[in-house]
């Protein structure tokens, strides 16, 4: 971090309903303080004369009821707006709390609402998410969020799909990071649900990503017919940003695997017109909400960035709770390394005759440990033994990351969150790359 001179604190005074926007680049820290009043970052409320401290960040400060604020710090942008589309948001939420309120009356099969928020890239799905999540809280439920976006990682690391039963309310400094993540040590965090795909882009192996999908949605099912509060509270489903035909194909999949009731279209009208036509019917809502002026678009260096922090984050903690990762050294032929759709690489016409595309789309690869694995972050499965298709969709123990490889001694040291042996032996590769700082 820059151990540039300490600015002075900049106040700013907010009236009712307005937000102070600001983005802090990665390379300097913000502090922030609510001095007095009222003020929350993506529905998590703040607490007055606490300092709360950013770096990377694009947020918003809202206040329902005025506020004043103290920033200090250099934002690389910095203002305050009027107008946000928070009411309706609110609105939003307050609709999702009387199904809540039916589903406690034992209507709807005693079950919340399953959210499904749908959008391009860029109009604030997660933060949107986060903030019903966080009104749930609020009111004291404890809906489950699911995760679907596998280029950001909201919960773990990118490349995943999961599940966070939520009991907590949502960090204002690490967001969802404190409430899942990470490192099982961490304490009283619960471990998300996370199974892995390993690919940036739904498109890049659309078949193993909606058998995941349908595994996740199973797992998310039977942890709803055995959690009360949860069932109650329903799902929030935040999602990639993906719009054409395969987007369609995987929302709609989601839809009947989740068992969706409530689409969400943030900020895009064909698409919500679409969503009416093809999913609106007895019993299935879809409602348009408008993309807030806040929200920013975030350019391929931002997004690495934000991958990075991710990473760091998970073995070393944040600023809060710094965690001290663990170093193990590992025989390369104690560790099976596996990828997955390998074959979907291949040309149709370079696979053995019979085998079609799909086939090998989900077809499970062995590879060899070797220098090429040096910086790479590696998915340890749950798995026992390598069984296909089942060790697919195998949910993760957590990961591991190469510092080391020595060749000529075949070994490798890896780095992890928790203390002694890595237990598990099936190492997901995926292209995840992390050159520690
Ligand atoms: P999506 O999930 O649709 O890709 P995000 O919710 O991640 O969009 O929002 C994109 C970026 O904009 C994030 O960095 C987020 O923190 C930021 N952002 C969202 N809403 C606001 C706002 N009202 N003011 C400032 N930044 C915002």
């Amino acid at each position: 971090m820059s151990m540039a001179q300490t600015p002075e604190p900049k106040e700013w005074i907010l009236d009712e309903e307005n937000e102070l926007r600001i983005e802090i680049d990665f390379d300097t820290k913000v502090k922030l303080r609510l001095v007095t009043g009222t003020a929350e970052i993506f529905g998590t409320e703040l607490g007055q004369n606490v300092d709360y401290e950013f770096s990377g960040r694009k947020i918003a400060i809202f206040t329902w009821h005025g506020c004043k604020l103290l920033v200090t710090g250099t934002c690389s942008v910095e203002y305050f707006a009027a107008e946000t589309p928070m009411v309706s948001y609110l609105n939003m939420h307050l609709a999702l709390e009387q199904r809540r309120v039916l589903a406690s009356q034992g209507n709807n099969n005693g079950q919340g609402p399953r959210v499904l928020i749908v959008g391009p890239n860029d109009v604030g799905k997660t933060s949107l998410s986060k903030m019903l999540l966080s009104y749930g809280l609020r009111q004291s439920r404890q809906p489950i969020y699911v995760d679907l976006d596998c280029s950001e990682g909201s919960i773990t690391m990118p490349g995943c799909l999961t599940a966070t039963p939520l009991t907590e309310m949502i960090d204002v400094e690490e967001g969802f990071g404190s409430s899942a993540t990470s490192a099982p040590t961490a304490g009283s965090a619960v471990m998300p649900l996370a199974y892995y795909y390993g690919f940036p882009s739904p498109k890049d192996n659309t078949k193993l990503y909606n058998v995941l999908l349908a595994r996740l949605a199973k797992s998310v099912k039977r942890r709803l017919d055995e959690d009360e509060a949860a069932k109650k509270s329903g799902i929030v489903i935040d999602t990639n940003g993906l719009i054409d035909a395969t987007g369609y194909e995987i929302i709609a999949n989601c839809i009947k695997e989740f068992a969706v009731d409530v689409i969400i279209v943030l900020g895009h009208e064909r698409l919500f017109s679409d969503m009416t036509r093809l999913h609106q019917k007895p019993g299935v809502s879809v409602v348009k909400l408008a993309k807030s002026g806040g929200v920013v678009e975030r350019d391929s260096s931002f997004r690495r960035l934000t991958q990075n922090q991710k990473i760091r984050e998970y073995f070393y903690g944040t600023a809060k709770s710094e965690l001290a990762p663990y170093s193990t050294m590992i025989n390369y032929h104690d560790v099976e390394i596996l990828r997955v759709g390998e074959g979907s690489l291949a040309p149709s016409s370079a696979l053995p005759i019979g085998e079609d595309r799909k086939v090998s789309e989900t077809h499970v690869v062995k590879v060899e440990p070797g220098e090429h694995l040096l910086h790479s972050v590696l998915a340890v499965s749950n798995a026992d033994k390598m069984q296909e298709p089942e060790i697919l969709e195998t949910n993760l123990a957590g990961f591991i990351y190469v510092s080391e490889v020595h060749e000529a001694r075949k070994k490798l040291t890896v780095l992890s969150p928790c203390p002694g042996r890595i237990p598990k032996k099936f190492w997901w590769l995926g292209s995840l790359k992390w050159a520690e700082d």
